[in-house]
């Protein structure tokens, strides 16, 4: 007789897949086939239709909310929250901010943007003003090398 490869316990003959019933049910196979079925009945769009308005009716209906807001006072969900803002994801956040909020500033020029705003005390909008300037002077003078490569045959050889 074989056993299960999670618990041990002794399986049927007849069983093939190697694992008791509750173990199965909770085991990688299981869960990669249960997630495979669903991506493919998701395509259906009448299924995801009828799947969104029995969501809305759940969320609206009697004592949602209170019982929700009681849940999170009971489980005191924002210690759990604060408790995973490591040094670490504070610095993914902030790296991911000002990839957002210097979209309008290069790269390479975001240093010299933040001595002038911090240091020199010039406004963003100033800031940004001399930034812009400088990245077209930088362009300029890179244009000319290159166009002044190409006169020359640089980029041929
Ligand atoms: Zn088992």
């Amino acid at each position: 007789m074989s056993q299960c490869v999670v618990c041990s316990k002794e399986l049927s003959r007849r069983n093939t897949i190697g694992y008791c019933r509750p173990c199965w049910a909770k085991s990688p196979e299981k869960r990669a086939k249960t997630a495979k079925a669903m991506v493919r009945r998701w395509q259906d769009p009448e299924l995801r239709s009828r799947m969104r308005e029995a969501g809305i009716a759940n969320l609206n209906g009697p004592g949602v909310r209170d019982r929700a807001i009681a849940s999170i006072k009971a489980r005191r969900s924002w210690e759990v929250a604060s408790a995973h803002l490591t040094p670490e994801v504070r610095a993914k956040a902030v790296r991911r901010s000002l990839e957002t909020k210097l979209a309008h500033i290069p790269r390479e020029l975001r240093a010299e943007y933040k001595r002038l705003t911090r240091k020199k005390k010039f406004s963003a909008a100033e800031a940004a003003e001399f930034i812009r300037n400088q990245h077209e002077r930088d362009m300029a003078q890179f244009r000319a090398k290159i166009l002044r490569g190409v006169g020359d045959g640089h980029l041929h050889d």
